[in-house]
């Protein structure tokens, strides 16, 4: 299903155009218009899903491999040495187009850390506390 007032189900529908690098009959993957990177892309379904929430299995399963393969072109074709993939959920998650997304981002040697943060401390009990409830939550 489509969304017609969602940005991202136009682009990944071809209403409107944008820098694709690849496209299936599930996904198609544009480059970022404020990148992070040179060459950070955006996978999107062609179908609407607001978030990971709401993907279905079916489309879930596809995810991986298409992120993987541009990955690897990303690699071979703009000499990064690595890539990220960062999946936003939600406005505290820093979500904005709330249509899902995978953000592939090319790293480059000596360039910025893109995604990172500062490792906190928990004691072993407090980390048993918090996985027991999100195992009550499964
Ligand atoms: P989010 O913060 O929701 O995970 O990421 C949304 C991303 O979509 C941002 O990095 C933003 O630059 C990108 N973006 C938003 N609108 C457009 C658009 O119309 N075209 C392209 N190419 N990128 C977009
Ligand atoms: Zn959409």
């Amino acid at each position: 299903m489509k969304n017609d007032n969602c940005i991202f189900c136009k682009i990944a529908n071809g209403e409107i155009s944008s820098a694709t690098v690849y496209e299936d009959g599930n996904f198609r993957v544009i480059l970022d218009m404020g990148p992070a990177s040179k060459g950070h892309a955006l996978l999107i379904p062609k179908e609407h899903f607001k978030d990971l929430c709401e993907l279905d299995d079916s489309v879930a399963e596809k995810v991986l491999p298409v992120c993987r393969k541009v990955g690897e072109a990303m690699k071979k074709s703009l000499g990064c040495a690595g890539f990220n993939l960062v999946q936003n959920n939600g406005e505290e998650a820093g979500q904005t187009v709330f249509h899902f997304h995978v953000h592939i981002i090319p790293r480059y040697a000596g360039g910025p850390k893109i995604v990172s943060w500062t490792p906190g401390s928990e004691t072993p009990e407090a980390l048993e506390e918090t996985a027991g409830k999100i195992r009550a939550a499964l």
